[in-house]
């Protein structure tokens, strides 16, 4: 059942977090749909450019329609992912999104909230929610990348002012995670005291979004390098205990890419080393759909 995001934040609101899932093809839509119903929760499907652009935007319409019609039992809903001005306007302009997020997050403040206000006006007036971000996260998410000698955290001080001139309906903060698998490198972890200000600068419940939120998981990161890979062994996420006191602290929306990425990673490379004979998608792909299954039922439960 497709929901509106807004109709999955009431449902979740002060008493879980919403698992956000980016969804870049037809295994993952279908691994995340399984999971979620495993789970009994409710989750937001996210697109990113990348994947409107890797599909079409009608293939990625034609997963979703095929989601909602086989999943009418799991509730979910869908949001475009670090959209640009462009991106989010064709997104409001489809019938798909019930909310995108403006990242403007790497211009000055100003900057960032006329682009964040127009959005909001424009999606708005469709009845879309609008996410929007202050304080750049480091690390590479398809098309971003930002330095870590760039990345700064989002400055409580100015949480409260951003989302009052902007009207903005949720709000991504830089707090520590980053994107990717290297997440805290330097030995930085979750600031919850930086979370803990911001909270305390906005209305309660309002919702707060953690990108870069994957586990990254040493044992993944471990089998990928055993059957051929060369990931660094320093890559490392966020723990589940930090993720369910950052939920504490008013995060609403917790966003996952990489973990489905490491998943997808070591299920190719283990069953190719070990059925050197076989070349069929089919096969492996069961595998990771299943995989995927799992990972997200487990998460949607932690959360
Ligand atoms: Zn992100």
């Amino acid at each position: 059942m497709r929901l509106h995001e807004k109709e999955i934040f009431e449902i979740a609101c002060g008493r879980f977090g919403v698992g956000a899932f980016n969804v870049f093809n037809a295994e993952q839509a279908k691994g995340v749909m399984l999971g979620a119903r495993r789970s009994g929760r409710p989750v937001i499907v996210q697109i990113t450019p990348v994947a409107r652009e890797y599909l079409s935007p009608a293939f990625i319409k034609g997963l979703l329609d095929a989601c909602e019609n086989d999943f009418p039992d799991v509730r979910f809903s869908v949001h475009l992912d670090h959209g640009n001005r462009a991106h989010c306007i064709a997104a409001i302009e489809e019938d798909v999104y019930s909310s995108v997020m403006i990242d403007a997050s790497h211009e000055p403040f100003d900057v960032n909230v006329a682009m964040t206000k127009e959005i909001v006006s424009l999606a708005h007036a469709k009845g879309i929610r609008v996410e929007a971000e202050l304080g750049v996260l480091s690390g590479v998410e398809d098309h971003l990348s930002v330095g870590d000698d760039r990345a700064r955290y989002t400055d409580p001080a100015m949480v409260a002012e951003f989302v009052s001139l902007t009207g903005c309906d949720s709000l991504a903060v830089a707090v520590g995670t980053s994107h990717g698998a290297y997440k805290f490198s330097g030995g930085r972890g979750l600031r919850t005291d930086i979370l803990a200000e911001i909270r305390d600068q906005l209305p309660k419940n309002y919702p707060l979004v953690l990108h870069g939120a994957s586990a990254v998981p040493e044992n993944e990161i471990r089998r990928i390098n055993l059957a051929g890979g060369t990931l660094k062994t320093e890559a490392k996420g966020i723990a589940p205990e930090q993720l369910a006191e950052a939920i504490k602290l008013g995060v609403a929306k917790i966003n996952i890419a990489t973990d489905l990425r490491l998943i997808w990673t070591r299920v190719v490379r283990e069953f190719f080393r070990n059925n050197p004979e076989q070349f069929d998608p089919v096969t492996v792909g069961k595998i990771y759909i299943s995989e995927i299954e799992d990972f997200v039922a487990q998460k949607c439960l932690s959360l």
